[in-house]
């Protein structure tokens, strides 16, 4: 099986978390970043911005998203940016993404950007990979768990101002902080026709998965790997039709799972759950969406016709319009059919 050549739909792909290393390197020798002054090949850079091995420490992880943050500070750099993550999926054979973003956090120290300028540079990048390969792209954006219920709404006025270009709206960041007190929030995106993924159950508990779908409203998890602590909640998910966006590289790096021949996939698909594989921060993690095929294929020996079944719930559960998911099975996932049957 040519893994490349599976017509893939990636549903959680951190815009803020993709970015080429190499871009990374070319932006801080530009920006004269004082950490990295002396730096001589890629190594220092890739020490700086990336993880290169699991690690259980959030603390961690997060700080090289600081880093990463901080040397976002133009719209140049962000319409760059967006492209290339557009690029680097559609050249993994991904035919529909769902790129989140959060021009809140993008926007943090850099007070000569505005929220509106940030949105604008984005739709440029995607806009520009669009029309040059062809790509479905949605937007997602993000919301900060560990933000003031007044932040939240500011933050999701912005998205359904813009809800032309987003899809639906999402909650991150560290689960220990409530997500309860953003009931309301969810509730007027929905009524802007937003859709609702929820960060759950990664690091967390199945109750915040629960939580995420009977209270929030979400009808996708972000991960959503703790499902398994409680039958009830399997049960409720399956029930609901909820798709578990699973990012198995990541849960591994991030130490939610001890070992990747640990992760529970299997056995999320053994309880009959619908599940979407996804890269998450691959920028960060040094990776790709094809490396998380890979891994799954040599340890889970998930079969081509399983991935395609993946790869077609993710369809299902995207929250672009129905008329470009019909599009984008007409155009690649109908042709392949034919030809593997
Ligand atoms: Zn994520």
């Amino acid at each position: 099986m040519q893994l490349q050549k599976i017509p893939k739909v990636e549903l959680h792909n951190h815009l803020e978390g993709s970015i080429r290393l190499d871009t990374l390197k070319e932006i801080a020798i530009e920006l004269k970043v004082k950490a990295l002054e002396n730096a001589q090949g890629i190594e220092p850079f890739k020490q700086f911005f990336c993880l290169d091995k699991p690690t259980d420490s959030l603390t961690t992880f997060l700080t090289k998203f600081g880093n990463i943050q901080a040397v976002l500070v133009n719209y140049d750099i962000v319409e760059r940016i967006a492209f290339e993550v557009c690029e680097d999926a559609h050249l993994q054979g991904v035919v529909l993404l769902e790129l989140r973003y959060s021009p809140h956090y993008i926007s943090l120290g850099h007070s000569e950007m505005t929220l509106d300028g940030i949105h604008l540079a984005v739709m440029k990048g995607v806009e520009k990979a669009r029309s040059k390969y062809g790509i479905a792209v949605g937007l997602i954006g993000i919301l900060d768990r560990n933000s003031t219920l007044e932040e939240a709404k500011r933050v999701s006025d912005f998205f359904c101002k813009y809800k032309r270009d987003f899809v639906a709206v999402d909650l991150a960041n560290d689960e220990k902080y409530d997500a309860l007190q953003f009931k309301h929030v969810f509730e007027n995106a929905k009524e802007h026709g937003l859709g609702v993924t929820i960060h759950a159950g990664e690091a967390g508990t199945s109750e915040n998965v629960r939580e995420a779908i009977e209270v929030l409203g979400a009808t996708r998890i972000g991960h959503g790997v703790m499902i398994l602590q409680d039958d009830k909640v399997v049960e409720l998910a399956k029930a609901k039709n909820i798709l578990l966006e699973v990012c198995p590289i990541s849960n591994w790096y991030c130490g939610v799972v001890p070992a990747y021949q640990s992760h529970p996939i299997r056995k999320l698909l053994d309880r009959g759950l619908k599940v979407s594989i996804n890269s998450d921060d691959a920028g960060i993690f040094q990776t790709s969406l094809l490396q998380d095929y890979e891994m799954l294929s040599k340890h889970f020996s998930v079969t081509e016709r399983e991935f395609l079944e993946m790869n077609l719930n993710a369809l299902e559960a995207s929250f672009v319009d129905q008329q470009l998911k019909d599009q984008v099975y007409r155009q690649h996932f109908e042709p392949y059919l034919n030809q593997i049957n």
